[in-house]
């Protein structure tokens, strides 16, 4: 019988390894890169913790190198998302009575064997199957992931600890239950480690989950279900449903015990589950938690008193790493005429030292975009850009998809600051600059606060103290993660809690303890130490100093 009351300390975030030449992480590393090309994976659909085989089938694409296919995975078919329900619900009776302590102990176990044993494996599964490179693997899959669990493990302690004041003679007291029904997990290819979140959050409050992950990253998605299986996670907290995101949605949102959506991903698709939830909102036994961290058109504003070398190595880091494949990507700069030449001419002698290929040479700063329909995408805006007369292609621009989906880093120079580039996400490795003079500093940031719908990141840089202060002031709604003279990527769990607001989500904070607040549903109880008796109240005695008038 556990009748303690235990205390986590605050953690230190993992050290990320550097993966240096001669390294017996490299080495390591490019073995478990090698092991796993030489399997074939038959990813199931999990739930309840049975592997599924539904017989019908994806491929799993490498995307540097689309003939190779790793394996497939099986899609969850219409059965088995009302059996995951099922399943879920059942497993719910459980998890959310088991002490807070043995919950914290299973995920605090997953954090060790992701940092530890799984760590070379869960990097060559994110580095094939999403075309990361080593150091963006290992931020994201092993270090955030890392993160994650410690951080919101340490917050859980802080917020059960959050009590109401005792009144003489009544105790009070608050219980943080899990919501009643299921969550929703969706998550989006480009993270490893937000993919973990998804889940693990709600599930870490006492949740049952569904996880639904992207059809781009099932094979590290999956490599996180066997470790979660070796940390002891009972069966059915989290049931694993790869397949197509409408279907599978179409299902589960007309269940009454939905009790949250944790999405990450485009605005597009997070519209479509509220929509669809607030249909369906009379079926519901509660009000379903909506938590959606969608898309950005992050920005990087340069005063003329920043230092152009700070300037131009945050544009080619915050626009180009992960191909630009990041919420937080820079992807439009506005930059004050007097610094242009300058920066101009960095970023251009950068951009001749940026090479792009295979995850497995590691000298590589760029990699290949997901997948056909994303290089697609991306190209058709770099091609709307060179039709556009007031905006030409400074460098890169061109895509080759003969073996790989592989996009140039692209800077684009525009004289319209409301052009569709610089407007709009793209989601791939294109930055646009407009440039302005220097005089309509202020002018220029109102119309930066007003280009896009979204407001997830943006960075500002200049030495000038009284232009970083209107900075905050005028761009104060334009993005949640708010960078002074620091690129907009790279947020760190526990430093930077992450989200924005506009059309970039419901600014709920991942990593940090707001977002567990949306995960559970607090009773709280009064007792009465002393039940009073009798109905009347002290004012309702006859007062002897009244006139008898009545
Ligand atoms: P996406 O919206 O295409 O897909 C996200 C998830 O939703 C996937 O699992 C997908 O299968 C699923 N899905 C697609 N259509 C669906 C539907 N109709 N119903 C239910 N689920 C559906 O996004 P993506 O391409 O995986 O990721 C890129 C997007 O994610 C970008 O817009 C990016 O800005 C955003 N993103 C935001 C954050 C953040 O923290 N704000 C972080 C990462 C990515």
């Amino acid at each position: 019988m556990n009748n303690a009351i235990f205390n986590y300390g605050y953690p230190d975030n993992e050290p990320v390894k550097d993966y240096k030449p001669g390294s017996k992480e490299k080495k390591d590393l490019l073995e478990a890169i090698s092991k796993m090309k030489e399997n074939i994976f038959d990813i199931p659909v999990i739930i309840g913790g049975k592997e599924i085989r539904t017989g019908k089938t994806s491929p799993i694409i490498m995307p540097h190198d689309h003939a190779v296919s790793l394996g497939q995975y099986h899609l969850a078919s219409e059965a088995d998302v009302q059996l995951a329900i099922e399943t879920a619900l059942e497993a719910h009776k459980q998890w959310s009575e088991v002490s807070w302590v043995e919950r914290v102990s299973v995920m605090l176990k997953i954090a060790e064997l992701i940092a530890g044993k799984y760590r070379y494996i869960l990097n060559a599964a994110t580095m094939l199957g999403q075309s990361k490179s080593v150091y963006q693997s290992e931020i994201d899959a092993v270090c955030e992931t890392v993160d994650f669990i410690k951080f919101n493990s340490y917050y859980l302690n802080q917020i059960y600890q959050g009590q109401p004041h005792n009144a003489p003679a009544t105790i009070n007291r608050l219980e943080y239950r899990a919501l009643e029904g299921f969550v929703y997990a969706i998550s989006p290819f480009n993270f490893t480690s937000i993919a973990a979140n998804l889940a693990l959050a709600p599930a870490l409050m006492g949740n049952t989950v569904l996880w639904k992950p992207s059809s781009t990253s099932v094979l590290s998605n999956f490599i996180l279900m066997q470790i979660y299986k070796e940390a002891g996670l009972p069966d059915g907290v989290i049931n694993f449903l790869p397949g197509s995101g409408s279907e599978i949605s179409n299902i589960v949102l007309h269940h009454p015990m939905l009790a949250g959506i944790h999405f990450t991903g485009s605005t597009q698709v997070f519209k479509g589950l509220w929509k669809q939830t607030a249909q369906n909102l009379d079926i519901y036994r509660s009000y379903p938690r909506l938590v959606g961290e969608t898309g950005g058109k992050d920005f990087i504003f340069v005063h003329n008193s920043a230092v152009p070398e700070e300037v131009a190595t945050a544009m080619v880091r915050g626009a180009f790493e992960n191909q630009g494949q990041k919420c937080s990507a820079a992807s439009r700069a506005y930059i004050p005429k007097s610094l242009w030449p300058e920066i101009h001419a960095l970023v251009e002698k950068m951009y001749h030292e940026i090479k792009m290929g295979d995850v497995e040479d590691f000298s590589n700063f760029v990699n290949a975009v997901i997948d056909q329909s994303a290089y697609d995408k991306i190209m058709y805006y770099i091609e709307e850009a060179t039709k556009d007369p007031g905006t030409k292609i400074l460098f890169g621009g061109k895509g080759d998809k003969s073996k790989g989906y592989f996009i140039e880093p692209t800077m684009i120079l525009t004289d319209k600051h409301d052009s569709l580039t610089m407007s709009e996400e793209i989601f791939g490795p294109v930055l646009t600059i407009y440039l302005y003079e220097d005089e309509d500093f202020e002018k220029t940031m109102e119309i930066c606060d007003q280009t896009s719908p979204y407001a997830l990141t943006g960075s500002v840089f200049a030495i000038d103290r009284y232009a970083l202060e209107q900075a905050k002031k005028t761009l104060k709604y334009a993005a949640g993660n708010f960078y002074l003279n620091d690129k907009p990527t790279g947020a760190v769990v526990g430093q930077q809690p992450f989200g924005g607001s506009r059309q970039s989500g419901t600014n709920d904070k991942a990593g940090s303890y707001l977002n567990l607040l949306r995960w559970t549903s607090p009773r709280t109880i009064k007792e009465n130490l002393t039940p009073p008796a009798n109905f009347i109240y002290p004012f309702m005695k006859k007062d002897s100093c009244t006139s008898s008038k009545t």
